[in-house]
């Protein structure tokens, strides 16, 4: 690993100027995505700014509109143990406590989360081809060993996923990003907030070079009380998602009056399901009607080989997850 600096920042204010004024500069959170890239030499900062003890007393807070705001700094665990957390939004709770481990999930911030960058082997062997580390060079994962790779909105210059869990569970409640940077203040709905690929996997947020994420804005979302997170992997614990499934559901008398549903593992970003709500919305809640609305979301889906089996992976998790929520509270 390079030599590198190291600076606090206390306020928001001082970490965007301290980003500005030191070229090749990277916010620090717990550093327990950034610390292994830069032991791999994948990321090479010369100067890392801790942003850790910002938001100070905005911890978890009720927004006027009764949503709750989430400071960036906070720790993962902070946040799935809160009460209002668990009370109203249970998928964001459970998303959060699927990853990692404990020990990780005490360290890792909420923006370093939304930050954390793919799992993809080929990105982190500095041997191999990656168009997201070396734009222009090729792809190794395309043709070679990518079980864990992405069946949507993939382009054929990478198909990486995104690894987050709690990511996917903000895509589903319609989170947005706050952020600062030296034009001020601005807001990112978190279904913009991550991109696909394209022709450039390099750049993958919509954050700009000299923003600071600050908060995570939740809205209020009634019917988040009966939602479940569900996370399918290889081992029982300590592995990232082959496919997970965020998802909410209302009814009233048997049809489904709203519902929110949202795919991780499958995409370079968390995957918002719009065709599959759009086709659930007023039809009866049965098993029928949640296979029929996974097979719109995944008509487009694509296979490269290992990773085929994800795509009747996901459509069966839907319907698993969709079928729990109906029996758990959305009959009414
Ligand atoms: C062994 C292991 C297993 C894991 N398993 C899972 C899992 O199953 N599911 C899952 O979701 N995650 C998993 N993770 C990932 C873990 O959740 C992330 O490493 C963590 O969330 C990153 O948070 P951090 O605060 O440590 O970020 P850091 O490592 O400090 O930073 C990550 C990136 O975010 C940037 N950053 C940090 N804060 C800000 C900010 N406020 N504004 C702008 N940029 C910022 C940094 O500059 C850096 O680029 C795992 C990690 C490990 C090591
Ligand atoms: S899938 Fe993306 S991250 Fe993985 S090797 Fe290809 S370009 Fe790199």
């Amino acid at each position: 690993m390079k030599n590198f600096a190291y600076s606090r920042a206390d306020t928001v204010e001082g970490a965007v100027s301290l980003l500005s004024q030191q070229a090749n500069s990277k916010f620090l959170g717990g550093g327990t995505n950034l610390v292994d890239l830069m032991r791999e030499n994948i990321e090479q900062p010369d100067v890392l700014i801790d942003v850790t003890r910002l938001s100070p007393g905005k911890i978890i807070s009720e927004l006027p509109d009764a949503g709750l705001s989430i400071g960036a700094a906070v720790r993962n665990s902070a946040v799935a143990n809160h009460a209002l957390v668990r009370e109203r939004y249970p998928l964001l709770s459970q998303a959060i406590l699927l990853g990692a481990s404990g020990q990780i999930r005490n360290m890792a911030t909420t923006g370093g989360n939304l930050m954390q960058r793919t799992r993809c082997y080929y990105f982190y062997d500095e041997a191999s081809r990656c168009n997201k580390r070396t734009p222009g060079a090729g792809c190794d994962a395309i043709g070679g060993f990518n079980r864990i790779h992405a069946i949507l909105g993939a382009s054929e210059s990478c198909i990486a996923t995104h690894p987050s869990d709690m990511c996917v569970a903000l895509a589903a409640l319609d989170a947005t990003v706050q952020v600062q940077g030296n034009a001020g203040p601005r807001s990112i709905p978190m279904n913009d907030f991550h991109r696909l690929p394209g022709d450039t996997p390099q750049i993958e947020t919509d954050l700009k070079p000299d923003e600071l994420i600050t908060a995570i804005h939740l809205p209020p979302l009634a019917f988040a009380t009966n939602s479940r997170y569900r996370k399918v992997r290889d081992r029982a614990s300590y592995a990232f998602a082959l496919v997970s499934v965020a998802a909410a559901l209302e009814t009233e008398r048997g049809t489904i009056k709203n519902v929110r549903l949202a795919l991780g593992g499958v995409a370079h970003k968390p995957w918002r399901a719009y065709a599959a709500e759009k086709a659930m919305v007023g039809a009866k809640a049965t098993a029928e009607t949640f296979r029929r609305a996974a097979e719109e979301e995944l008509a487009d889906a694509r296979g490269r080989g290992h990773n085929d089996f994800k795509i009747e992976l996901a459509k069966r998790t839907i319907v698993s997850v969709f079928r729990e929520l109906a029996e758990a509270g959305g009959m009414r």
